[in-house]
């Protein structure tokens, strides 16, 4: 049924809807639930849990201020809290990507966002076994320098050009992506390979392994080993170059690559308007720790209504809670998806997405510590780990912005020491090691237990839908782990509830 069924004066009455999290597929379904066109005539009431202290996911939970207590970061900064998600994404954060653009605008209005071009940026490929710089390279890849590209042709010849395939399609990819996650795209997305079929035109790339995309584009096992493989590896153990899929690889080399347009504006700032803009019942610091089909005697599963569903959660005033839908919108839920399923739901428990680790690391220092490349003359302001077991598993350090602390011992007031800020990001936890270095000053911590997703390609795809008024975005994880993406899954399960709705 589209909108014209359902015109304003014969409104559906308001559906009780539950939902974690207030990550970006969660803020993106609610943001369809109330905004899109084929939810016209239906009036959600939306309750959303967030286990953290913000909205916005995972990188707008890194904060350096500290629970209660003020700053942890000694330096003067014009924000209040100066670690922001920019600084945790590093220079890939929504660049090229209209997502929070064109959407936002859409449910806020106006045009706040504005798009600016960055100059172009060396990366250097680090070896700690040997401990010097032994690659550079430009982002974006069209800008490198002359003398420059032609050290890399003499290095790995044909592959040098022939991985400009590899990004054109990616950078084709998210023109579809960014296509698609506009609320105003038409078409109804219902699963997975639906997704996938609307985001690849039909190819096979979610399917293929990634050799075989790097064999169809001619790149050699030297250029992928050394020059793709720093760029996209992430995790210790699930995404490693021969065990993703095709379509994986080109996103990850594609977001990587991106480097010019830049929208605008405070990411962490921005979901908090959509959030408030969305009249949701938002509950910070509230953890749902399980879901159950409500029983009308609290017991007798024979005695169970159909439809709604008990939401178990530790914060935020009561512990247990009915709804009528329940949309689950966080990476490493499955368990709970499984266990509310049962035998009768959709989601195998070998379906579920595995994850690793991420430790992002933030310290200052004067100037990059030499295991980090650091100390040797000029240092390119990101500097990718080839050999990354020699560091614990470091994949990039990267330079984030000069800082001035408010007091430092020993220097006389009026001469304020400049020092710099970098990020560091690691499968492993590294901060003893930093701790250690005589040259860094300060340090933050924070481990994200599911950052980097096993993408391998697969025949089959879990749904989102796993219960009767019971969805997850959670599928979307084996496709990858983006903004976009999970904007893109918060959209297509929102849309699978209206239509639960209208039936
Ligand atoms: C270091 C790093 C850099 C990244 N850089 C980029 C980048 O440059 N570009 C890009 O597109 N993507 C990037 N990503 C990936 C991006 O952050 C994720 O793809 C995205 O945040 C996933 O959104 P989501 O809404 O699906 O899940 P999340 O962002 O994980 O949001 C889920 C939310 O659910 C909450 N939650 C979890 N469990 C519960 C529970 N039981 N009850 C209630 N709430 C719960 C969490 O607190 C969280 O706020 C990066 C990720 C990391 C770790």
């Amino acid at each position: 049924m589209d909108s014209a069924s359902f015109p304003t004066n014969n409104r559906i009455p308001r559906d009780r809807l539950r939902k974690h999290s207030a990550g970006p597929a969660g803020i993106s379904a609610a943001a369809h639930l109330r905004n899109s066109p084929a939810a016209h005539g239906v009036d959600f009431e939306i309750t959303v849990f967030e286990a953290g202290l913000s909205i916005g996911g995972q990188l707008a939970q890194f904060s350096s201020v500290s629970e209660g207590d003020g700053p942890v970061f000694p330096y003067n900064d014009n924000a209040l809290d100066p670690l922001s998600a920019e600084d945790v994404a590093g220079p890939a954060l929504l660049w090229g990507s209209p997502l929070f653009t064109r959407s936002s605008e859409d449910i806020l209005g106006g045009d706040a966002v504005e798009f600016f071009d960055l100059p172009s940026q060396k990366v250097g490929y680090y070896s700690g076994v040997r401990h010097q710089i032994v690659l550079q390279m430009t982002r974006p890849y069209d800008q490198t320098p002359t003398w420059d590209w032609l050290g890399l042709v003499w290095r790995y010849g044909a592959s040098v050009w022939r991985a400009r395939g590899l990004l054109s399609e990616a950078a084709d990819l998210s023109e579809r992506l960014a296509a698609n996650v506009a609320p105003s795209a038409a078409a109804a997305i219902a699963d997975v390979p639906a997704i996938l079929a609307s985001l690849l035109g039909g190819t096979a790339l979610a399917h293929e392994g990634a050799p075989e995309t790097l064999r169809r584009h001619g790149i050699s096992e030297a250029y992928a080993a050394e020059v793709l493989a720093p760029q996209v590896e992430r995790g210790a153990q699930v995404q490693r170059v021969p065990a993703m899929s095709g379509l994986a690889l080109a996103m990850a080399a594609g977001r990587e690559d991106a480097g010019r347009a830049r929208a605008g504006g405070d990411y962490a700032a921005r979901v908090r308007e959509l959030a408030k803009a969305l009249g949701a019942d938002v509950r910070l610091n509230s953890k749902v720790v399980g879901i159950e089909r409500e029983t009308a005697d609290g017991g007798d599963k024979e005695t169970r209504t159909a439809t709604r569903w008990l939401l178990r959660h530790e914060g935020g005033g009561a512990e247990a809670e009915a709804f009528d839908k329940v949309i689950m919108a966080a990476p490493g839920l499955e368990w709970l998806v499984v266990r509310a399923a049962g035998v009768n739901g959709s989601i195998e428990t070998d379906q579920a997405v595995e994850f690793d680790a991420a430790h992002v690391t933030f310290f200052t220092a004067s100037e990059l510590p030499g295991r980090f490349g650091g100390g040797d003359g000029a240092v390119p302001p990101q500097i990718l780990f080839v050999d990354d077991d020699a560091e614990g598993g470091i994949h990039e350090v990267a330079y984030v912005r000069e800082v001035v602390p408010h007091h430092r011992d020993g220097v006389a007031d009026g001469a304020p020491v400049v020092e710099h800020l970098y990020r560091c990001v690691s499968g492993a936890d590294v901060s003893e090691a930093l701790a250690s270095d005589p040259g860094v000053t300060w340090m933050h911590h924070r481990r994200f237990d599911h950052a980097y997703p096993l993408t391998y390609p697969r025949t089959s795809y879990p749904s989102f839908g796993v219960d009767d008024g019971l969805w997850t975005t959670t599928p979307i994880y084996s496709v990858g782990s983006s903004l976009d993406l999970s904007w893109l899954a918060g959209r297509a399960v929102a849309q699978q509830v209206i239509e639960a709705v209208k039936k």
